[in-house]
């Protein structure tokens, strides 16, 4: 049994679950959905999700059915939502692990930090009258991108300083 579908037995047992629980539905694209996003790894918005749905799983959903689906995988603690960049982003969290999260301020999109010595340091984190149930640290900055179209919109606004440096020296002549 490879990896992949170790997650996804386990997930998809808790969900069951959970469901049961809450008397929920057990609906087939819930399923098919959790298949997903316990082999996509990392970070991940609805979009994405989407996008991966209809070109590798050939699966045809809407963005109501993944968003109504995620927040069930959300309240099922199998998802991790990240509130902090402009359009929410998930990841798969079967199991809570210490992160480090590098959110770009400019763009919204959100990458984990692989940091062994960080996530050693949070998971040692202790609150008085507190559970941490998921230590998440966010770094908010200019992600490689956003960097480069600023430092190429500061060169062309530099450029046009000059131009009209030179223009005004030749209209004074
Ligand atoms: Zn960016």
């Amino acid at each position: 049994m490879s990896e992949n579908t170790a997650l996804y037995t386990l997930a998809a047992q808790r969900l069951t679950e959970y469901m049961k629980g809450k008397n929920v539905r057990k609906t087939p694209e819930r399923f098919e959905i959790l298949r997903i996003i316990c082999q996509t790894p990392g970070i991940f918005s609805i979009d994405e999700l989407q996008e991966v749905m209809e070109k590798k799983a050939k699966f045809q959903v809407s963005r109501v059915t993944l968003f109504n689906t995620l927040r069930l995988l959300e309240d099922a603690s199998l998802v991790i939502k990240h509130t902090l960049a402009r359009a929410a982003h998930y990841e798969c969290c079967i199991t809570p692990h210490p992160m480090v999260c590098l959110v770009c301020q400019k763009c919204g999109t959100v990458r984990k930090l692989e940091s062994s010595k960080i996530e050693n340091w949070l998971s040692e984190q202790k609150c008085k009258q507190f559970i941490i149930t998921q230590p998440v640290l966010y770094f908010h900055g200019l992600c490689r991108s956003c960097m480069v179209k600023k430092s190429i919109k500061n060169r062309k606004a530099k450029n046009k300083g000059k131009e009209t440096k030179t223009k005004t020296k030749i209209q004074k002549k």
